[in-house]
């Protein structure tokens, strides 16, 4: 009896038990031994990192810590906030390690070492204008339309405050992959917002960028090209926030000549914006092109050149985030 139990015992656990346990332990050998593999080198003075004597870019986690090696700079490492896995992060500028639980120029970054930066898309013009007038800017005597209709393509007949719309959501959906925040001032064509309620969105959302999306119109048919517009150093409304506003229209005008081939026209420094008076945070407002111009026209209409349109503004943002 004893033996025929033995045996029965021994048929089950080879049957069952042993093959299943030993597969299980050899795939997790494996996976061990991969990961061990990970280590930073320095040559000629700039460290590196290597996955099984691989370079690799990007965020990596060697040892207890994540570090960044940037794939701009052939993958050395690299410190500042940066772009990784789909989250801004501050990765020190003498350790190279990502930094958590701190303060960072006022951005907190959380236990996971990700800060949330916020953008607010204001969509210019809408189907319904807002009607009536509002001061120019806080404190202003003058008064100015609430808002206008905006222009139309001169061969598409789009409506500016389409346009306008489309680019902002797929801008939003770019933005958010990135790791921003995003809020858009208006998300359909039927509400009227004056240009003082777009600008208190960005205000009450302590915006770090509120970019305003426009088209341009002229009597000139041959005009094309995009510009940015701020508010000036001698604002009698918001001084203090003149160089932030500037180099985001800066950074945004470049980097959208840059993904679209666009004509560069400037930084148009005014006062006459109440939309940018109101604001309390960066602002611009960026001019995307000329609907009054046939060939600029048509091409914001595509897809693929509305997809360089979205990716030069990102960018633009980007750089305005990351070095100021
Ligand atoms: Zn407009």
């Amino acid at each position: 009896m004893k033996r025929i139990a033995m045996a029965i015992l021994c048929t089950i656990l080879l049957i069952t038990g042993l093959p299943q346990g030993f597969l299980q332990e050899a795939k997790a050998s494996s996976v061990t031994g991969q990961e061990s593999h990970v280590e930073i080198k320095t040559i000629n003075g700039k460290k590196y990192c290597f996955k099984n004597g691989r370079k690799v870019t990007g965020m990596q986690k060697v040892g207890d810590d994540y570090y960044f090696f940037s794939g701009s700079a052939k993958g050395a490492m690299d410190g500042g906030w940066k772009i990784a896995k789909g989250h801004f992060r501050y990765f020190d500028k003498k350790t190279g390690k990502m930094q958590t639980n701190r303060t960072i120029n006022g951005r907190k970054v959380n236990s996971q070492g990700i800060w949330t930066p916020v953008v607010v898309l204001d969509p210019g013009h809408s189907a319904i204008v807002a009607g009536g007038y509002e001061p120019l800017g806080p404190g202003a005597g003058q008064m100015k339309a609430k808002d206008t209709s905006g222009t139309q393509g001169v061969v598409t007949r789009v409506e500016e405050y389409k346009l306008n719309l489309t680019i902002a959501k797929k801008l939003k959906s770019l933005l958010e992959k990135k790791g921003y925040k995003v809020i858009l001032t208006r998300t359909n064509n039927k509400v009227a917002l004056s240009c003082k309620q777009r600008a208190e969105i960005a205000n009450k959302a302590k915006a770090d960028a509120f970019v305003r999306i426009h088209a341009n119109g002229s009597s000139s048919s041959s005009a094309n090209g995009a510009m940015t517009i701020c508010t000036t150093k001698n604002s009698p409304y918001v001084p203090s926030l003149y160089k932030k506003s500037k180099a985001l229209s800066t950074q945004i005008l470049n980097a959208y000549v840059k993904a679209t081939g666009c004509k560069k026209e400037f930084v148009w420094e005014t006062d006459s914006m109440s939309g940018n008076n109101w604001s309390k945070v960066p602002a611009t407002i960026i001019e995307m092109g000329y609907m009054s111009n046939p060939t600029e026209d048509r091409k914001m209409q595509t897809a693929s050149y509305q997809k360089r349109m979205v990716t030069g503004i990102a960018n633009g943002i980007d750089r305005f985030i990351i070095y100021s």
